[in-house]
C-alpha cells in the first residue's frame, strides 16, 4: 500500500470511479504484454490489435443498442463531451447552444469556452428536484438553439432526465440533442435510439472499466468537426493511435454490464433503499432530489450542521470513502452548482455528501457507514445524548 493511503475497507464512491472488473483487467492484460500491435499496421500484430478494437466497438455499441460504426472511441467522457459541443459548433459560426444548469463541468466548461468564441449559450433551468424545466427548454429552442446538451443521469444527485421528451421537443424545432450518459450507462438500461439523442458520451471507468477510455456515440445525421487532427483514426473524428488495452477493457466492461443487466439494478436499488432507511434514523438528514427518478446507486444527502468536506475527512479516517459532491470540483469550497441550480440553501448545500454504491457493496458496508455517521453527529452535538445507545 502506498505511504499515506488509508486501507479503504468500505468504498462508497462509485460515481467518482469504479474498481475495475476482473473481466476487464483480464481482457486488457495481453494487450499490455505480448499483443502490442498498432491497429493501423498491416502485419499480423497490427491486424490482431485492429480486431480487438473492432470487437470492443461491437461490445460498446451493444450496450447502448447502436451500430458499431456509430461509436467513436475517445479518452473518456470529458473528451466525448468536448467533441460533441466543439465538434458540432466548429462548422457553425455563431451557433446557439443550450445546456442544462446541472451538467458536469466537462459540458459546462466547453460551453462557456464556446461562448467566449462567439457562440450564444443558454442555461436550462432545473426544478427543485433537478429536472429540466420544459418551459426553459422551449424558450431556448424558440431563441434558436441548434444543439441541446442534457445529461442522462446526474453525477451528484443521480437524477435521471426525461431525455425522450427533451429530444422530441428539440427535434420538433430542428435542434440536435447531446446527452452525457457517463453515469447512466451500466447503471440503468440505456437505449440510444429510444432516448432520441443524436450524440451520447460514455466513460469506461464509471462502469467497471479502466480510466482513459470513453466514446462518443453519433447518430446518422450529425456532422462533426474533429478536435484532434492527424492520422484519421476513428472515422477521422479522433486521430491518434488507439489506446488498445483500455478500449479492450472498456468493451469487456460494457459486455459485463449488459450481462448483469436488470439484476444488478435491482440489487443496487435494494441496497440504496436500505441506506435511505438507515439515514431516516439520523435527525435532520435530507436526501436531495428524492422525488425524482434517480440512479439505483446514488444518494446525495446532507446532515445539517455537519460540513460535507468535514464528513468526507472524518469518514476517510474511519476507512470509508464517500464524496462531498462532484469529485471533479472537490477542493473548491463553493457549494455544489447542482444544488444551487435546484434552489437549495447554500448552508444546506455545504453539508452535502454523496454516497454512490457499486456491485461489491453489502448491507454490512451500509451499517458501517450509518454507525460512523451517527458517531460523528453525536460528537458534533447534533445527536441527542443517549441516541447512540438507543439506536
Ligand atoms: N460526465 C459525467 C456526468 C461524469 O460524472 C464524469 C466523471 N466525473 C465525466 C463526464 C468525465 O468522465 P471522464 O472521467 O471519463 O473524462
Amino acid at each position: 500500500m502506498a505511504p499515506g493511503l488509508n486501507d479503504v475497507t468500505v468504498y462508497l464512491d462509485h460515481n467518482a470511479t469504479t474498481p475495475m472488473a476482473r473481466e476487464a483487467l483480464e481482457a486488457m492484460l495481453p494487450f499490455l504484454e505480448q499483443r502490442h500491435g498498432n491497429p493501423s499496421s498491416r502485419h499480423g500484430r497490427g491486424r490482431d490489435a485492429r480486431a480487438a478494437v473492432d470487437r470492443a466497438r461491437e461490445q460498446v455499441a451493444a450496450l447502448v443498442k447502436v451500430r458499431p460504426s456509430q461509436v467513436i472511441f475517445t479518452s473518456g467522457a470529458t473528451e466525448a463531451n468536448n467533441l460533441a459541443l466543439k465538434g458540432w459548433s466548429g462548422g457553425r459560426p455563431g451557433a446557439r447552444l443550450a445546456v442544462g444548469a446541472t451538467e458536469h463541468p466537462s459540458v459546462l466548461s466547453p460551453a462557456l469556452a464556446l461562448r467566449q468564441h462567439g457562440c450564444a449559450l443558454g442555461m436550462l433551468a432545473v426544478d427543485s428536484q433537478g429536472r429540466i424545466v420544459s418551459e426553459a427548454l422551449e424558450e431556448a429552442l424558440a431563441e434558436g438553439a441548434g444543439l441541446v446538451s442534457v445529461m442522462l443521469a446526474n453525477n451528484e444527485t443521480g437524477v435521471i432526465q426525461d431525455l425522450r421528451a427533451i429530444s422530441e421537443l428539440a427535434h420538433e424545432r430542428g435542434a440536435l440533442v447531446h446527452t452525457d450518459a457517463a453515469q447512466a450507462a451500466g447503471r440503468i438500461e440505456v437505449d440510444f435510439e429510444a432516448c432520441g439523442a443524436d450524440m451520447m458520451s460514455l466513460s469506461a471507468h464509471k462502469l467497471s472499466g479502466p480510466a482513459g477510455a470513453g466514446a462518443l456515440v453519433v447518430g446518422k445525421t450529425v456532422d462533426l468537426e474533429p478536435l484532434i487532427h492527424g492520422g484519421g483514426q476513428e472515422h477521422g473524428l479522433r486521430a491518434g493511435t488507439e489506446n488498445v488495452a483500455a478500449i479492450v477493457g472498456f468493451g469487456a466492461a460494457a459486455e459485463l454490464a449488459l450481462r448483469r443487466g436488470r439484476d444488478a439494478q435491482v440489487e443496487l436499488r435494494a441496497l440504496r433503499d436500505y441506506l435511505e432507511l438507515g439515514l431516516s434514523r439520523l435527525p435532520g438528514a435530507v436526501i436531495f432530489a428524492s422525488d425524482a427518478p434517480r440512479l439505483p446507486n446514488t444518494v446525495f444527502l446532507a446532515l445539517p450542521g455537519l460540513e460535507g468536506e468535514t464528513v468526507v475527512m472524518l469518514l476517510d479516517e474511519d476507512g470509508i470513502a464517500v464524496s462531498s459532491g462532484s469529485s471533479c470540483s472537490s477542493g473548491a469550497t463553493e457549494p455544489s452548482h447542482v444544488l444551487m441550480a435546484m434552489g437549495v440553501e447554500p448552508e444546506v448545500a455545504r453539508c452535502a455528501i454523496r454516497v454512490s454504491l457499486g456491485p461489491g457493496n453489502t448491507r454490512a458496508d451500509i451499517d458501517t457507514l450509518i454507525a460512523a455517521l451517527e458517531k460523528h453527529l453525536y460528537h458534533q452535538g447534533a445527536m441527542p445524548a443517549g441516541f447512540l445507545a438507543a439506536s
